[in-house]
């Protein structure tokens, strides 16, 4: 050992090295954003340090899929992500790049975030949006995807067609500046509006892009149900057709009728796999996704044009009838239990946490009428938890080395957030504290190294991030220190709004930046632009 003096110590901790090797005692030394030994530094001294003596120090958690676009920028302490130990989060997922957003028409979902945050689009590009973000300073490393949604409302708007070859030409042009400005990859939502709208011809153009420019294509798959394994098989299509790392987002499958097919999903990516195509999964610990109601509930065509065109689409009866009838039968053929669907946002603040079945029988009235009411008053943004998936399934997909910890969430402050008309979905404060708590320490389905392993080297190798996920000398020094018997996720469906406990320490970029329970405002995160 050259140097005797670091910046930060971190002493006698259980180091997990993030590639899922037994843990082993050791110190870590480090100097500005760099681990520069590690090992026993017992003659050394620091500027600062840690006493981590019978805690776990693992490479900082990677969070391959959040939708904290507007947190990066509002919200930047990030505290619901640093008190679960995740030091980077990858935004612009689902098809939707906050960075890509214009002021057109389209864009008004994204402008109406902003607003709610108390923010106002001042960029026009990708390039922008992460020049603010640096400029205003974040407590974690963030990585943006270009979305597809984002990126076809920025060259057709809402059109439902495919493109024509000029539009899809300037599609390709878009996609290739937001990598160059550092966009890790290509995203799409297949579900929503106009993700939806596009065939494999289109995503595969545009994945050759993405693909030529070293980034990966992160899919939300166009059907998570009934549809999972045609849907599966399109996005594998796109893939070999492109040439493309792929990453199956927020892998599940919904609605009853459904469970089990995980088993078939997972052999899909086996056989493509052996075919060559390189293919990893995401996934969050939970049995109910939380989303638009309209998505949840409608039928897709009533979710065509912007979310201004729903009310509209809802005021004419025969429109009406027609969505009422395709709910029925969604009804009677078990694709959904109206008392399994929990208002989260509403307007009306009384309606939050109540399913839908109580709350049409509050309102005197069916519970599809009680939805299309609500729907069509087009006041705002309504969503809703729907606990479809199983167990088994979670455990299934939990189980397959491929599967990383991605946690769908927005990044939140809790002391910031009013609680009263909006109820996040727990996983924005509990995936990788709920991991570590329930299926590390109680089930023993993970044992802790592979966890870790699954939360840091994992994403790091989908990222392209050689230098990150994992505690060696010259890895960047982003590290998590926890206690795994006391790391605990608070947060539940009723009660979000609460911190997981149990990580002691968080060091971003060579800074702590959490330290007994409280974020030190330090802001030392990066942007991570593909190189
Ligand atoms: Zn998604």
């Amino acid at each position: 050992v050259t140097i005797t003096r670091f910046d930060l110590l971190l002493t006698g901790g259980h180091v997990a090295d993030g590639l899922g090797s037994s843990l082993f005692r050791a110190d870590i030394g480090v100097v500005g954003e760099k681990i520069v030994a590690l090992g026993d530094l017992s003659p050394c001294t620091a500027t600062e340090t840690f006493d981590a003596t019978g805690l776990v120090v693992a490479p900082g958690f990677i969070d391959i899929h959040t939708h904290s676009d507007v947190s990066v920028l509002y919200t930047p302490g990030m505290e619901s992500s640093l008190a679960q130990g995740v030091t980077s989060e990858v935004v612009g997922n689902c098809g939707i790049s906050l960075g890509l957003a214009t002021s057109a028409p389209e864009f008004s979902l994204e402008r109406r975030w902003l607003e709610g945050a108390g923010g106002k689009l001042s960029w026009t590009n990708l390039k922008g949006f992460l020049a603010e973000v640096e400029a205003r300073g974040c407590a974690l490393n963030i990585a943006t995807l270009a979305g597809h949604g984002s990126l076809r409302k920025r060259v057709m708007g809402m059109a439902q067609r495919p493109p024509s070859q000029t539009e899809l030409t300037a599609m390709q042009h878009e996609l290739a500046n937001a990598l160059e400005a550092g966009a890790i990859g290509l995203s799409s939502g297949l579900e929503y509006v106009p993700g939806s709208y596009a065939d494999v011809g289109e995503l595969t153009a545009l994945a050759k892009i993405a693909a030529q420019a070293g980034g990966f294509y992160a899919t939300h798959l166009r059907d998570e149900g009934d549809l999972l394994e045609e849907s599966v098989a399109e996005a594998i299509a796109v893939a070999e057709g492109a040439g493309i790392a792929l990453q199956l987002s927020h892998h599940k499958a919904e609605r009853r009728r459904n469970w089990g097919k995980t088993l078939s999903t997972l052999a899909m990516v086996d056989a493509a796999q052996a075919r060559g195509v390189d293919i990893l999964l995401d996934q969050y610990p939970y049995t109910a996704y939380q989303t638009s109601l309209a998505v949840i509930a409608l039928p897709p065509w009533a979710n065509a044009g912007n979310p201004e065109d729903l009310a509209v689409t809802l005021s004419d009866p025969e429109l009406r009838a027609r969505a009422r009838t395709w709910m029925g039968e969604l009804e009677s053929s078990g694709g959904i239990s109206w008392d399994a669907v929990e208002l989260a946002s509403c307007p009306h603040a009384s309606y939050v946490g109540k399913s839908i079945t109580t709350l049409a029988k509050e309102n005197g009235c069916d519970p599809r009428d009680f939805i299309l009411n609500l729907l069509g008053e087009g006041s705002g943004w309504v969503s809703a938890a729907h606990f479809a998936m199983s167990e088994v399934d979670v455990a299934q997909i939990l189980s397959d080395p491929r599967v990383m910890i991605g946690s769908d969430s927005v990044a939140m402050n809790p002391h910031a957030t009013s609680a009263d008309a909006h109820r996040p979905h727990p996983r924005s404060y509990g995936t990788f504290a709920r991991i570590l708590e329930h299926y590390v320490r109680d089930k023993s389905l993970l044992s802790l190294p592979e966890a870790i392993r699954r939360m840091t080297s994992l994403p790091a190798r989908r990222l392209g991030w050689s230098d990150r996920g994992r505690l060696a000398v010259g890895a960047f020094a982003d590290i998590t220190v926890f206690s795994p018997e006391d790391i605990q996720e608070r947060a539940t469906f009723i009660a979000p709004h609460a911190l997981a406990t149990g990580v002691r320490a968080v060091v971003v970029a060579g800074q702590l930046a959490w330290l007994d329970g409280q974020p030190t405002q330090g802001h030392s995160g990066k942007v991570l632009r593909a190189s």
